[in-house]
């Protein structure tokens, strides 16, 4: 459920023309919905309302500070996987108390930082990195908050590159020896045991996969607990898809009903870190057409890139192309493509689309997530703007970058000057 619909033939966010926003900020940009992405928080925090429970949005789905900012000022903690996500959260005006800390690669720095500040828990991924975080707070005389990150052997039915709860995957450790490593993890002095955690994948678009972690992760608590070992959090990690083409995940609330059968006597606080199923929808890439080019194939060359969008070049992924003014009349089997000088740099892939002209606007869809966060300047090509429509107005949230940004930074050694 979006609020992107056509009106008249002519494409809207919200009560906003997407040809208006077009031709005050120029293309290719990105616009995001903020009555799309309250509701999706809301449709999400109301559905676990039997549970005690955190709503930690995912900021690497999408990390503009005025995204980050809706979420928290909903009650929102922060799902963070670096030093700079923290940064960002912090400067939306995050709660430390709910910002939690995945990753697998956590750095010295990065970990005093996440101290200093005092975030709820650090997810482990490795069997060293309690013992690292427990070094670094005993320097800084504080105690730090964990849990592990269990690896339960379960695979999600999703694209290899984002299936991670499987043995085979980095992330997690393996959930056989989770025991064991806990209790090593209590004697250490400067850690308190604040709960488990997994995240087995992204764009999941079946309960049963998630029934399977939330089963496993169940066992290892009254495991721990056995033990001696308190547990206040069950981190469930992120996961739910949403619709791009012809998936049917289930909705929040079908989730939700998962796992709450299996988690609503555990006595524990449950912490979820949703990102695409927030933003992936409330978010369309805005472009120009430029070329077309017909014959053997077709294709119609746009604004915008695999630089500016990495998903359908990177996962194989499906975004749909819709026109922003419905035209009348034929329609072409084509790819679309953008700029760059690569084969690999297509939007879609021998799609049926209208028979697009020059100067007519495209909007890609289902692009709020993993979209302009795993954008880059490759072909020293800008990053592209970013504006959010609420009601009948757009703000700009993020300028299109310069030339001048392109070369921030770098600098030419003086061996090189007056050459
Ligand atoms: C990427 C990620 C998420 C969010 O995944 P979505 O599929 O976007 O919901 C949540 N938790 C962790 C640890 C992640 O790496």
């Amino acid at each position: 459920m979006h609020f992107f619909q056509h009106k008249d033939g002519v494409l809207y966010g919200e009560e906003c023309s997407v040809e208006a926003i077009a031709r005050e900020i120029g293309t290719p940009f990105y616009l995001y919905s903020y009555r799309t992405l309250v509701r999706h928080f809301e449709t999400f925090d109301a559905a676990f309302s039997d549970l005690p429970h955190l709503v930690c949005y995912s900021a690497k789905a999408n990390s503009n500070g005025a995204i980050l900012k809706t979420f928290i000022s909903r009650g929102g903690g922060i799902d963070i996987v670096s030093g700079g996500e923290l940064f960002r959260a912090l400067q939306a005006g995050a709660n430390p108390a709910k910002i939690v800390y995945s990753g697998v690669g956590k750095r010295e720095d990065e970990i005093r930082y996440a101290l200093r500040e005092g975030i709820l828990l650090f997810n482990c991924e490795s069997y060293q990195e309690p013992h690292v975080i427990n070094g670094i707070a005993g320097t800084m005389g504080v105690k730090a908050p964990i849990a592990l990150r269990v690896n339960p052997d379960i695979d999600p039915h999703t694209h290899p590159y984002i299936a991670t709860g499987m043995k085979k995957a980095k992330f997690g450790i393996d959930i056989e020896r989770a025991v064991s490593w806990y209790q090593e993890a209590k004697r250490l002095p400067h850690l308190t045991i604040g709960g488990v955690s997994c995240h087995i994948g992204s764009q999941l678009t079946e309960t049963g996969p998630f029934t399977e972690a939330v089963t496993r992760v169940r066992e290892l608590v009254l495991k721990l607990r056995a033990e001696g070992i308190a547990i206040d959090y069950v981190d469930l990690g992120g996961g739910l898809g949403i619709t791009y083409h012809d998936e049917e995940p289930p909705d929040p609330r079908e989730y939700a009903h998962a796992i709450c059968e299996q988690g609503k006597d555990l006595r524990c606080t449950f912490i979820f870190e949703p990102g695409r199923v927030l933003v992936g929808n409330a978010g369309i890439l805005v472009t120009r057409v430029l070329y077309t080019k017909e014959g053997e194939k077709n294709f119609v060359v746009v604004d915008a890139a695999m630089n500016d969008l990495i998903r359908p070049t990177l996962y194989g992924s499906y975004q749909e192309i819709v026109p922003v003014k419905k035209r009348k009349g034929e329609e072409m089997v084509a790819d679309m493509v953008g700029p760059i000088c690569e084969s690999g740099d297509f939007l879609a892939r021998d799609r049926v689309m209208p028979r697009f002209e020059p100067g007519d606007l495209v909007a890609i869809m289902s692009a709020g997530a993993y979209g302009f966060s795993m954008s880059s300047t490759y072909n020293s090509r800008p990053r592209v703007a970013e504006v959010l429509v609420q009601d009948a107005a757009f703000h700009l949230i993020r300028e299109r970058e310069s030339y001048a940004d392109l070369i921030r930074g770098e600098r030419i050694p003086s061996f090189l000057e007056g050459k």
